[in-house]
């Protein structure tokens, strides 16, 4: 019999991510999940109807049992089933962001007997969370050379006030392996992409040519969404010689000049740069997951861990037994799993 896991929502950062990574886990072994003090860290704590639909995906994906889930619900008890279901959708009802929910489904599905083929709807380039390029292009190449067998497909753009954006997961099982990821290297391609949804181009053509100007021959792409918005956000990415890869967004905002948006993320690129890590800040968080169920790993990143990544580490402690080790040296840390 497998001991339940009691979570303190409270606890770190406080948070969605400390539900995200418990209901993972919670699949991934079979244990029953009890969490009180739901993201009691932020301003309007509870679930909130992102969160409820990353519980919804979960408990699909693992036909499982949960408390009656309302808005604002500060506890929940998620008992996990013994089926996997083979296709579901989730409709988060908002522009709440579907990158969250395949955060909390995408590594899990991949321990389903057969394939998995998820659908949900709601927003795709959210502030504070992944965009889809962050995950397509950022996330996913390290958890393919782990051995993941997935694919992720944009079918339609999401944005803020009203999101109605589409994103499908499709996982093979995949048993995942230990990858070391130390070597960082010189830039081998840069892109810039400005999303202007019901907003003037002027704005996107700006972002863009700030990033000409600071960065050595980008490949730039203005995209229009004339029915979606209002909403601008600039993304900037970078490869490197070792296959390693960040991509880094900032927001418009009213009042806030386009050109200023794009310095915000190309000053974040540069702090990465400067570090000479293969590992960005958000991916730190997000590959502690995997390899913690690979039971092993390593990685180099950007010192100091931000607290996402310390309170990951810790919701993961309460439910695998596998060590994780962070070695800090001037402005990197090197995080050890296993
Ligand atoms: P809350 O509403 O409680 O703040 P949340 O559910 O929105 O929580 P967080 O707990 O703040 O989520 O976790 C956000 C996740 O999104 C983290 O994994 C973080 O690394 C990731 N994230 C945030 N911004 C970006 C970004 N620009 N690029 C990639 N990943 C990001």
């Amino acid at each position: 019999m497998r001991l339940p896991v009691d979570i303190d929502g409270s606890r770190g950062e406080g948070g969605g991510q400390i539900l995200r990574t418990s209901l993972s886990l919670a699949i991934v072994t079979g244990r029953k999940l009890r969490m009180r003090k739901i993201r009691a860290g932020r301003k309007r704590p509870g679930l909130q109807r992102q969160h409820l639909a990353c519980v919804e995906a979960a408990a699909k994906l693992c036909c499982a049992q949960t408390t009656p889930l309302e808005v604002g619900a500060s506890e929940l008890v998620f008992t996990p089933g013994t089926a996997w279901a083979p296709a579901f959708s989730v409709d988060i009802g908002t522009a709440g962001s579907t990158t969250l929910v395949v955060q909390t489904v995408l590594v899990p599905a991949l321990a389903a007997p057969h394939p998995v083929r998820v659908t949900i709807t709601g927003g795709t380039h959210n502030p504070l969370c992944p965009p889809f390029d962050f995950l397509e292009r950022v996330f996913l190449p390290p958890l393919r050379a782990m051995g993941a067998d997935v694919t992720v497909t944009l079918e339609k753009h999401g944005f803020l006030p009203n999101g109605g954006g589409r994103v499908v997961v499709e996982t093979r099982p995949s048993k995942l392996k230990p990858i070391e990821l130390v070597q960082a290297g010189k830039i081998v391609a840069r892109r810039a992409t400005a999303m202007c949804a019901s907003l003037p181009r002027h704005i996107g053509d700006r972002e863009l040519a700030v990033a000409q100007e600071r960065l050595d021959n980008p490949t730039c792409e203005l995209l229009e969404f004339p029915k979606d918005g209002p909403h601008n956000l600039f993304m900037v990415e970078v490869e490197l010689e070792s296959g390693a890869r960040e991509l880094v967004t900032s927001h418009g905002r009213k009042g806030y000049p386009a050109e200023d948006v794009a310095d915000d993320a190309l000053d974040d690129l540069e702090d990465y740069l400067e570090a000479g890590v293969p590992v960005g800040e958000h991916l730190a968080d997000q590959l502690l997951l995997p390899m913690a169920i690979a039971g092993g790993g390593k990685f180099r990143t950007l010192a100091p861990l931000s607290q996402h990544a310390t309170t990951n580490i810790d919701t993961i402690r309460e439910f695998l037994d596998v060590p994780i080790r962070v070695e800090t040296t001037g402005m990197v840390a090197d995080v050890i799993v296993g």
